[in-house]
């Protein structure tokens, strides 16, 4: 087991100072930071075997091909999904969601059927549902959250009816690091046979995302959250879905033959990937996947729970500071606002001190209509933070409410 420095050292940016200070960065929500062998895995495409994939008879294509293709089965395990015909490329969660948004309503939804989504979703779970049902003249039922920013799952129970086409949950939080009770979910939309897709976004990065074990229809994420690179995302998508589903675009690659008359597509999972592909970003996150399990999955899990832990107990201890999202079951995230400081002051005074938080409503403004505010100051750690940085995090806010004293 590498030590934090040895981890530290992996990810070059992390040294980098920024005011003239060392960078606390605590924005891992957003995006993470990527290790060496990543930014080495997508150089090494452009300097060594750049060359389109699928297409040429000569050897960079060949070469290229198969390292995308062993990305392919790289993210097939790491999810351990039984196929690779399952795991199909995207641009990151957004596209995923809005391709099966897209291809799930043309294919299954009629007036007057409905759509569960949870009110903690980011807008990329929300806003493409909202498109479909507005096309197709369907209904979006939202699962209401309790004070501590979990789902009320009696009032998800209540919703579910022989309108509900499908199921849509997060499953992280990341406006409140809520981690919510998927497998009930799933479980019990089953039990009336409607389909489930989970978007992973934040949580594939924390813990698990065992999609055998979920037994979820969709699963979806993006490569930039788990430490690969921007521009490339997942869908899982059961086999039977997936094959029943119409293709989101069009274009070369999805196709098997064609002629003006009729096209017919190509198998899965070609059939769901039209155009030139982002070959670079599937490698870099193939390698990004195999960094995840040479640290350990269960030693991350394990390093991020004891800084929520430490970080909870250092930010609770100030003074005027309310965290929001106290649920029992959260991530390394911790959303809070300072009493009468703005979330922009605060995340601005902090940058200066070289530290990275994000503030504003993080996409998911319903969650932030939910507590009546405009925004908070979100911290998401991940394993490669240290509890220096929660201290100086915890320093700097209070030098914050010192500044607005005065
Ligand atoms: N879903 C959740 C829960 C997220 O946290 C995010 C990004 O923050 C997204 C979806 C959208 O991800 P992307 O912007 O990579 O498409």
């Amino acid at each position: 087991m590498k030590t934090i420095s040895e981890i530290r050292a992996d990810f070059p940016v992390l040294s980098r100072q920024v005011y003239g200070r060392p960078l606390v960065y605590l924005d891992n929500g957003a995006t993470t930071q990527k290790p060496r062998c990543v930014i080495d895995a997508v150089n090494n495409v452009y300097t060594t075997y750049n060359s389109n994939i699928h297409r040429g008879v000569h050897a960079l294509s060949d070469i290229a091909s198969e390292e995308y293709e062993n990305a392919r089965e790289k993210v097939r395990s790491f999810i351990n999904a039984a196929k690779k015909e399952e795991i199909i490329f995207t641009p990151g969660t957004t596209g995923s969601i809005n391709s099966i948004a897209f291809s799930f309503g043309e294919r299954y939804i009629r007036p007057g059927d409905e759509i569960i989504i949870s009110h903690l979703e980011h807008h990329a779970n929300i806003v493409p549902w909202q498109m479909m049902c507005e096309r197709k003249g369907a209904r979006l039922r939202i699962i209401p959250i309790d004070d501590t920013g979990e789902i009320i799952f009696d009032e998800y129970l209540k919703l579910l009816s022989e309108k509900t086409k499908l199921v849509s949950v997060t499953q992280v939080s990341n406006a409140l690091g809520t981690v919510l009770p998927v497998r009930e979910i799933i479980d019990t939309a089953h039990s009336g046979n409607i389909p489930v897709l989970i978007d992973g976004a934040q949580g594939v990065q924390h813990g698990t995302a065992d999609v055998a074990s979920m037994d979820c229809d969709f699963y979806v994420f993006s490569g930039h959250k788990i430490y690969g690179p921007t521009g490339i995302g997942i869908i899982y998508g059961k086999e039977k879905w997936l094959t029943e589903l119409p293709p989101y675009q069009g274009g070369g690659d999805m196709v098997d033959t064609v002629t003006f008359e009729k096209t017919t597509y190509n198998e899965l999972p070609f059939k769901f990937e039209a155009g030139t592909m982002n070959f670079a970003g599937a490698i870099g996150l193939g390698s990004a996947l195999d960094y995840v399990l040479s640290i350990g999955r269960e030693n991350i899990e394990s390093m991020e729970k004891e800084l929520l832990r430490y970080a909870t107990e250092r930010l609770s201890g100030i003074r005027g500071l309310r965290v929001y999202g106290t649920s029992g079951r959260k991530i390394a995230i911790i959303s809070f606002l300072l009493s009468n400081i703005h979330q922009y002051d605060t995340g601005l005074i902090l940058d200066k001190m070289g530290i990275a938080v994000r503030t504003g409503t993080h996409c998911a403004q319903p969650v932030m209509s939910r507590y009546g505010i405009e925004g908070t100051v979100r911290a998401s750690l991940c394993f490669y933070n240290t509890m220096e940085e929660i201290d100086m995090l915890g320093t700097g806010i209070e030098k914050v409410i010192s500044m607005f004293e005065k």
